[in-house]
């Protein structure tokens, strides 16, 4: 039996049990036993977290940046440390593998120390103008920050709706996932444990609507965060709408993956496929509709399905294991129903498209990794983000159809391509509508580097000097 940690939200200082809450149940989504029982808060609740971040950004805007990059680099360093025990309970309660968890939380230490550095070079600049007028331009936390952060990166999805907030010098009330509470407050606490202010970072957890409703319908709010899907996002921005809170929004993706005839088809392939089923697919940036060349399209098909079935599905904790069961019960059955729909209009399932028959009797919620062909453009996946280990290869004849392809969808936050031809990569840089452009690379996050989307993906980025920004307002200050 595998230790799971107590389960608290932290409020005002306080770590706040059930004591009569409601609560949430923690699923392993491994074997769907119960791990922990989730207090969920309540009106009462969440005005003592507004009034305790009130009084967090007044003390933490005035906190000097050494300060603010002490307790960022401190946290880095605590968690490299607690690496190998913090993975473990990530894997735990979202079950994608050790490899994965323990990547996480290195990429959370990287971010934290990046941030370190950014948040002292935060400088506003002089208009010192020849008539000898002054005005000086500063960048000013923006306040308290209410975020609210997905399950699919237990650890680097709280890591970034915390850092940046508190690079920035603001306050930050987060209501992690439900599902995935533990890899959230262990962050929490590295940033406690290297000296943070407990007022600065509330967390509360909760019925996602009630909480988000009751904190944008408050004053004190001067920022949203969001990561997840469109749908929650759009209606999360409207309540914004209405304190004019400033907001940053990543959501949903359908990655294209444009593979021309002249690419390394081994490289592309040996990159491509375990980027697809990394995380089991529940990844925003994932590569989900590949728009595959003629010439070289049979050759694809059969280098991925054959990537694709040598794959190891099982327990995240078991070190062979290469794909996790997916993180809830709701995403085993929005993939068959995907494939159903997909076959049904004449798509070809090349493999997967059950649980993996090796799974037995165990109750976890295990997918196999699906390859789907020739899939017609009326399909609910080809316009649904499938969220899972679904790939889809449809066959193009030239670059202007697959650029049309991979732009016909509203959404845009990342896009692939593979191409040796050097003009052609310039080409498609500039004309693939997403935040994130990978060319023969999946690459493509980095701390140094802004993260997020464009049209239906969203606005405003994380990670970068960017991310940081984003949780300032730009003031400017003339002298007479
Ligand atoms: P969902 O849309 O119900 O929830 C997505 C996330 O939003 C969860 O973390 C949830 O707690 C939160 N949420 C939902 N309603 C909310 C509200 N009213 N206020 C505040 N937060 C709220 O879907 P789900 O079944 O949990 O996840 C599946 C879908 O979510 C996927 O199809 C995918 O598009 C999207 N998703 C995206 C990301 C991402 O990284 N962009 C991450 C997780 C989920």
């Amino acid at each position: 039996m595998s230790a799971y940690p107590s389960l608290y939200m932290l409020i005002d200082g306080n770590r706040v049990g059930a004591n009569g809450r409601r609560t949430h149940a923690v699923i392993n989504p491994a074997d769907g036993a119960t791990l922990g029982e989730l207090p969920l808060a309540d009106p009462a609740d969440l005005d003592t977290a507004l009034a305790a971040a009130q009084r967090g950004f007044r003390t933490w805007r005035e906190a000097p940046a050494a300060t603010r990059a002490a307790v960022l680099h401190g946290a880095a360093r605590l968690l490299e440390e607690r690496k190998d025990a913090i993975a473990r309970i990530a894997t735990l309660e979202q079950g994608k593998p050790l490899a994965e968890t323990r990547i996480e939380v290195g990429m959370v230490a990287n971010l934290f120390a990046f941030y370190a550095g950014e948040c002292q070079r935060l400088y506003g600049r002089a208009l010192v103008r020849p008539t000898g007028t002054r005005s000086t331009v500063v960048h000013e936390p923006v306040g308290v920050v209410a975020a609210f952060a997905p399950w699919n990166f237990p650890l680097a999805n709280p890591g970034r709706k915390l850092g940046a907030p508190i690079a920035a010098g603001c306050a930050v009330i987060m209501k992690p996932a439900e599902e995935t509470p533990a890899s959230a407050l262990a962050v929490v606490q590295a940033l406690l444990d290297a000296g943070l202010p407990t007022d600065v970072a509330q967390i509360v957890f909760g019925v996602p609507d009630e909480v988000s409703r009751h904190l944008l319908a408050s004053p004190i709010v001067r920022k949203l965060s969001f990561t997840g899907s469109t749908a929650v996002g759009r209606h999360l921005a409207r309540l914004a709408t209405d304190n004019m809170q400033r907001t940053t929004m990543e959501l949903g993706g359908h990655g294209p993956v444009l593979v021309f005839d002249d690419a390394d088809l081994a490289r592309a392939l040996d990159t491509v496929v375990p980027h697809k089923f990394r995380n089991a697919g529940q990844v925003c940036v994932s590569p989900t509709r590949f728009i595959v060349q003629d010439g070289i399209f049979a050759a694809f098909c059969d280098g991925f399905v054959a990537r694709a079935r040598a794959l190891r599905v099982g327990d995240g904790l078991d070190h062979t294991t290469q794909m996790g069961p997916m993180a809830n019960a709701r995403r085993p059955e929005a993939m068959d129903r995907l494939i159903g729909d997909a076959v049904a209009r004449g798509g070809r399932l090349l493999t997967g498209g059950r649980r993996p028959a090796e799974m037995g009797a165990n109750a976890g919620f295990y997918y196999a990794p699906s390859v789907l062909a020739d899939v017609p453009i009326d399909a609910a996946i080809m316009q649904e983000e499938p969220f899972g280990p679904i790939a889809i290869l449809n066959r193009f004849a030239d670059e202007d159809a697959m650029i049309a392809e991979a732009n016909r969808l509203p959404y845009g936050l990342a896009a692939y391509a593979w191409t040796a031809d050097a003009r052609r990569q310039h080409r498609l840089a500039r004309a693939l509508e997403a935040g994130m452009v990978g060319i023969n690379t999946t690459m493509i996050a980095a701390a140094d580097s802004p993260f997020g989307g464009v049209k239906w993906s969203g606005h405003g980025s994380e990670d970068g000097i960017e991310g940081v920004l984003a949780c300032m307002v730009t003031k400017a200050v003339h002298e007479g």
